[in-house]
């Protein structure tokens, strides 16, 4: 964070302080063994890349493709690729090449994803000859003893299509897990839900894309797929992902300069906006316990008293990946990221002027992300737009002036997506209907899940989310 103090507000041109206290070091990327990648892809995966065939490697067309975005960081340099929806291992649709085949004409990689299997399972299922377990031999025959990787297979109980059912998808998952390496096998389906599954249990919903390329992420980070992915060597526990969430105002009127920042801290409650919150905090953390996640609550009751830099040091000490706060407001739908020069400014403890910024790209560069992911699935489940947008405390009576939310501002080395929620009447002061507070915690949990993935898997089937 940048501090910067000017004696009193009229001579801010002349800086007579800058002290920048030092962002945290940039995560490592590790190289990994796959610096040329070629995947093979159905329809699944046109919005992570691209239909048809290409080439995408740092600075080039298709970097900014979710896939691209979540792999090159990784030490993946090159993804040779070849997409074609209806594709599987075995069946060539319209001429276009199958899995197999499009694999084996990929420029020479040092690894290869076959991102098929979706088809294939409908395919078996309407009486395909061909079992599962040879459509994986055929593929990893196509990898010409290159390492093949593959994920694992997600159909909802509400596809219609013909062949597409849950219980096919889970015999061609039995046929890639047991055909592949351990550590071979990234397992879409135990992260797989109903939020990252568009209407047709089939495809990604915008959550389930950014979800899926995030996963592909962390698989391929630490070095090697196996180093980073669902097959841990055994004796070797997962760390299950810690969310914090904030729920909202203070009890207490807060009035306080942050002593490491100097910014001020000003906090008071807000009428019914504190239990609603309470109610939707202790909702997603019930969703997320529920799917294996750590939640920490930075304030364990609408009583209890705690200031910004607290939550923000209670967060970083439990090793949080994600700061969440929640509040309510009337008809506002807003997310509020920490972007780099965000600031407050106005007279700190010693009288003169103080500009606090944000600073940490790395941090920034996540919360925004993940301030995308969270509109996505926000705007999904409330049936409203989400905006992501810097906020405006200027002019308000008794606050620093700005434009980012202070606690987001103090949580430097902790990514944090700011989150107001309100109907066109009800918010802040005017109680929220549980409906409305039920919609309003589905989407937190989306936006998180697609945000964090809990590589970890799935413990147990969640029960969809109800404020208490
Ligand atoms: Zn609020």
């Amino acid at each position: 964070m940048t501090v910067i103090r000017t004696a009193g507000a009229a001579a801010a041109a002349a800086l007579l302080a800058a002290t920048v206290v030092a962002a945290p070091a940039a995560s490592a990327n590790p190289a990994t063994q796959c610096a040329t990648l070629g995947w093979v892809g159905d329809s699944l995966s046109v919005p992570l890349l691209a239909e048809g065939r290409g080439t995408i490697q740092s600075g080039s067309v298709g970097q900014d493709t979710p896939l691209a975005k979540d792999l090159l960081p990784q030490g993946v340099n090159t993804i040779y690729y070849d997409v074609a929806g209806a594709r599987s291992a075995v069946e060539t649709v319209n001429g276009t090449p199958n899995a197999v085949d499009a694999l084996a004409s990929l420029p020479a990689a040092d690894c290869y994803f076959a991102a098929v299997g979706t088809n294939d399972a409908a395919n078996i299922a309407v009486g395909s000859e061909v079992d599962a377990a040879e459509r994986v031999k055929r593929l990893r025959g196509a990898a010409s003893g290159k390492p093949l990787f593959m994920m694992t297979v997600a159909i909802g109980e509400n596809a219609t299509a013909n062949g597409y059912t849950p219980a096919a998808a889970q015999a061609m998952n039995d046929a890639i897990t047991a055909g592949l390496p351990t550590g071979h096998v990234l397992d879409w389906a135990a992260r797989s839900t109903t939020e990252l599954r568009a209407a047709d249990g089939i495809h990604d919903s915008a959550a389930g894309i950014s979800s899926r390329a995030r996963a592909a992420g962390v698989f391929f980070a630490g070095g090697t797929p196996a180093a980073g992915g669902d097959d841990r060597s055994p004796g070797q526990p997962c760390q299950a992902p810690v969310i914090a969430l904030d729920p909202g105002h203070n009890p207490d009127k807060i009035e306080a300069f942050d002593r490491q920042s100097g910014v001020l801290m000003v906090d008071e409650p807000n009428g019914a906006e504190d239990a609603d919150v309470m109610a939707v905090a202790k909702a997603v953390r019930s969703a997320l316990e529920s799917r294996g996640y750590k939640v920490v609550l930075l304030k364990s009751s609408t009583d209890q008293s705690i200031s910004y830099r607290d939550r923000v040091e209670r967060a970083k000490s439990e090793g949080a990946a994600l700061g969440v706060s929640i509040h309510t407001s009337i008809n506002e739908n807003s997310i509020f990221p920490q972007r780099e020069g965000n600031y407050r400014e106005g007279v700190g403890a010693d009288g003169q002027h103080t500009r606090v910024a944000f600073s940490n790209a790395d941090t920034a560069a996540a919360s925004e992300q993940y301030s995308m992911m969270f509109a996505q699935a926000r705007a999904t489940a409330e049936g409203r737009s989400v905006v992501v947008r810097n906020n405006s405390f200027d002019g308000r009576a008794g606050l620093w002036g700005g434009n980012i939310p202070v606690i987001a501002l103090i949580a430097e080395d902790v990514p944090w997506v700011y989150n107001e929620f309100g109907t066109p009447t009800t918010g802040g002061t005017v109680k929220v209907p549980n409906e409305e507070l039920a919609r309003y915690a589905t989407g937190l949990v989306a936006g998180i899940i697609a945000s964090i993935p809990n590589d970890c898997g799935q413990q147990t089937l969640p029960a969809a989310p109800e404020p208490s």
